[in-house]
């Protein structure tokens, strides 16, 4: 599956439970993206790199486990910014290819994490100073960055990213109407 064709997916999911019937501000999706990267470092600090679905209390819906661990957390970073891309124009599959393997990984998984909320906030920052348009290849530039730092990272630990992704999508049609009354 590529980068279209997933963002297609995701926004006709995110549709239907109800994220798209009121605005979210560029910057309430940056928020809402660093909570996802701050998962992922939570993750990491209970099961280190593991699959930790179904192994702990969880939330069930329809039948299916919620996914749980870092694997999971890596495709919620994927499917925001797949939303993001719909929402603000972010253009990620023809920016991708010029990111792959571009970064050095830390032995510190912290530190990666760290790197994927600093690019966060480049972003953040360069869209609050200038004209989101005419800067589009700046802001933009940072989340694509984060997308590629993330399938590095995912490869680099042995997670099947797009196979996370495959089980969170399915796992978040099961869901209730904005994930039962969720504001963002
Ligand atoms: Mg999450």
């Amino acid at each position: 599956m590529d980068l279209p064709a997933m963002q297609a997916e995701v926004r006709k999911v995110n549709l239907d439970k109800g994220w798209w019937d009121e605005e979210v501000l560029f910057p309430e999706a940056m928020a809402l993206l660093h909570t996802e990267i701050a998962e992922a470092s939570d993750a990491w600090r209970r099961w280190g790199t593991d699959d930790a679905t179904g192994k702990h209390s969880p939330e069930w819906t329809d039948g299916l486990p919620k996914p749980e661990g870092v694997g999971s957390e890596f495709a919620d970073i994927l499917i925001r910014l797949l939303d993001d891309d719909e929402r603000y124009g972010i253009r990620l599959a023809e920016k991708m290819a010029s990111y792959h393997g571009a970064f050095s990984i830390s032995d510190s998984f912290l530190t990666n994490m760290n790197t994927l909320h600093t690019q966060t906030a480049w972003a953040s920052v360069l869209w609050e100073s200038g004209s989101p348009e005419f800067d589009q290849v700046t802001w933009a530039g940072y989340l694509t960055r984060v997308l590629a730092f993330t399938m590095q990272l995912a490869e680099h630990y042995g997670i099947d990213l797009m196979r996370e992704y495959r089980r969170k999508v399915a796992y978040n049609k099961t869901r209730p109407y904005r994930h039962g009354g969720k504001r963002k």
